[in-house]
């Protein structure tokens, strides 16, 4: 079975690489442009993992994901933060707010396959 993953960034060149790119590994790929679309189709899709810029117009994805994680229905998705201001501290920050996991742009295009298929094997604990 086709894993599903719903890509959400604002930067269409960013959207249109990481879809690309994660197409090409076979999995199912959806993407919205900003928070709100973001939102809408993770309820509708459920996906396996969501890949969440931070920074976006209108609905930021600090936002979308606390939407979701306040939902019960959706409350157990994978989100992966994904942000330029990488800062000492950040990665601490986005995993207690909820975040699955973390990434900093730009992204390392040939490791993403690889840690996307980690964040999909590894159980929450
Ligand atoms: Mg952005």
């Amino acid at each position: 079975m086709q894993n599903k993953i719903l890509i959400v960034e604002d930067n269409e060149n960013n959207r249109c690489l990481f879809r690309d790119i994660l197409t090409f590994h076979g999995y199912e790929v959806a993407v919205a442009s900003d928070g709100q679309e973001g939102v809408t189709l993770a309820r509708k899709l459920m996906p396996d993992l969501i890949l969440m810029d931070i920074q976006m117009p209108g609905m930021d994805g600090m936002t979308a994901s606390a939407i979701l994680k306040g939902d019960p229905a959706t409350s157990g998705l994978k989100i992966i933060a994904l942000t330029s201001f990488a800062m000492q501290g950040d990665r601490e920050k986005f995993l207690a707010a909820g975040f699955y996991g973390y990434l900093s742009k730009p992204i390392r295009t040939r490791e993403l396959p690889g840690l996307v298929k980690q964040w999909l094997e590894v159980e929450p604990v």
